[in-house]
């Protein structure tokens, strides 16, 4: 992409609305537009970013067995006041009718409907179990949106949603989203320890959210330093290797606020490994039974009998993603974002000296970058006629992790390629074509 031609409307100053680094950067740097309170268009820098965050989830539910269908936004409210949600959801739910006057409403999740959708096709046990995501815009009328879209009001989310016959099955389940969670998290580079949490509307008894540690994060979490070694690498997908990784996290004390018991960290957490701070929840997860398959009936045959299938449902925040990951990554001493090349908008820029009466910088960077393409790695090559210290400050913001400059004195085997914040290397194409590779497959 020519940055000339690109949509990316960068704005001089830190707009001062934003309170939050992640805020601030998304909307200077033109990935967002907010349209209403809490409600934002996606532009293409942004938009690439969530959806690089959005297939990294996607294949890592379909590596545990998930299969991927799409609901509607739109529901309609018949099956919310089977659930008793209807009225208990309050205002948070934008409530719609539609020219015959019928009650719908905007999914804030999708309990219900896959719980419908599930008990109109599933009869017997033998197809347990069934799990199902989808990764749809989601709407809830949040009292105090804020911090962009950390939390708004129409936001991206993945939910998924088991089915099981007993409750070992349905645990059993419960782990594989444990695993496929930590494994998103690890490819999105972020550190997200699954903490103990309260079920809150959802209900039930068992939840784990997932929570990237952050200043500016909305969760205060109390918890053991040494979660943060436990290993999940060599987890495999069966029942004893997942309960053993379960305990191996679930030795240490981590929760949040609403799970504290002052008495229990103390005894529990030796005060060198203890750790009281803030983070924002990215993923949560909740195993909740019959909770909803009782009353709205959604049962199986097993053995001549009916039984109502024991359900969980999992959400992973995509769109908040891509602020979490601005809050866990941004150098504040420096100003420079630098984003995980997994989820990067581009994988390298070209910075050519450019001025009106010689081509020839544009035209070593042309050919650079026709090559890159090639290797199909994806560069946005600053073609404009800034100066180069200028072009090197905005793309510093832009955070795009690997940078070509091309400078008056170039010298094909020693092309100056820079990572954001490191030193810089003087080296071959074909070199910096391995190392970005190289990157991009761990
Ligand atoms: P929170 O405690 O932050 O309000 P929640 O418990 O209401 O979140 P869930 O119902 O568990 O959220 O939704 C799953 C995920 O969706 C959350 O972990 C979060 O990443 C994301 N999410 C929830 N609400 C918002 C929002 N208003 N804006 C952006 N993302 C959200
Ligand atoms: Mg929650």
């Amino acid at each position: 992409m020519f940055f000339s031609k690109s949509f990316i409307p960068i704005l001089k100053n830190n707009p001062t609305e934003a309170k939050i680094k992640s805020h601030q950067l998304m909307l200077r740097t033109g990935m967002i537009k907010q349209s209403s309170a809490g409600i934002y268009s996606w532009l293409p820098l942004g938009f690439r970013v969530m959806k690089k965050i959005e297939q990294i989830v996607r294949e890592e539910q379909n590596k545990v067995g998930v299969q991927e269908i799409l609901m509607p936004t739109i529901q309609s409210s018949e099956i919310w006041k089977e659930s008793g949600r209807y009225d208990d959801y309050g205002e948070e739910m934008l409530r719609i009718k539609d020219r015959q006057n019928r009650e719908m409403l905007y999914g804030p999740t999708n309990e219900e409907l896959i719980t419908e959708i599930f008990r109109s096709s599933v009869k017997s046990y033998k197809s347990l179990p069934q799990l199902l995501y989808h990764i749809q815009w989601k709407f809830r009328d949040e009292l105090r949106p804020r911090f962009g879209i950390m939390r708004c009001r129409e936001f991206y989310m993945k939910d998924a949603y088991s089915f099981d016959i007993s409750d070992d099955e349905a645990l059993f389940s419960y782990n594989k989203f444990f695993l496929a969670y930590l494994n998103t998290f690890k490819r999105l580079d972020l550190s997200a320890i699954p903490m103990a949490a309260d079920t809150g509307p959802i209900g039930g008894n068992l939840s784990h959210e997932f929570i990237i540690l952050a200043d500016t994060g909305e969760s205060r979490i109390y918890t053991d330093k040494r979660i943060f070694d436990v290993d999940s690498s060599r987890t495999t997908i069966d029942k004893d290797s997942l309960t053993h990784l379960r305990n191996n996290f679930e030795k240490f004390y981590s929760v949040t606020d609403e799970k504290f018991n002052k008495d229990k960290f103390e005894k529990n957490v030796p005060e060198e490994h203890r750790l009281n701070t803030k983070g924002i929840e990215v993923g949560h997860i909740f195993y909740f039974g019959d909770k909803y398959s009782k009353p709205m009936k959604a049962s199986v045959d097993f053995n001549g009998k009916k039984e109502f299938v024991k359900m969980g449902s999992y959400g992973i925040g995509v769109s908040r993603l891509v602020g979490a990951i601005i809050e866990a990554k941004y150098d504040n001493k420096n100003e420079i974002m630098k984003w995980p090349i997994s989820v990067s908008p581009y994988d390298c820029s070209i910075l050519p000296i450019t001025n009106k009466n010689d081509n020839s910088s544009l035209e070593k960077a042309l050919n650079i970058y026709k090559t890159l393409k090639k290797n199909n790695l994806d560069i946005l090559i600053d073609d404009t006629e800034e100066n180069l210290s200028s072009k090197m400050k905005k793309f510093n913001l832009l955070g795009i992790p690997y940078q070509i400059i091309i400078g008056n004195n170039f010298n094909e085997n020693k092309i100056e390629f820079k990572e954001i914040n490191n030193d810089t290397k003087y080296i071959s194409l074909n070199e910096i074509i391995k190392i970005i590779k190289n990157k991009k497959v761990h």
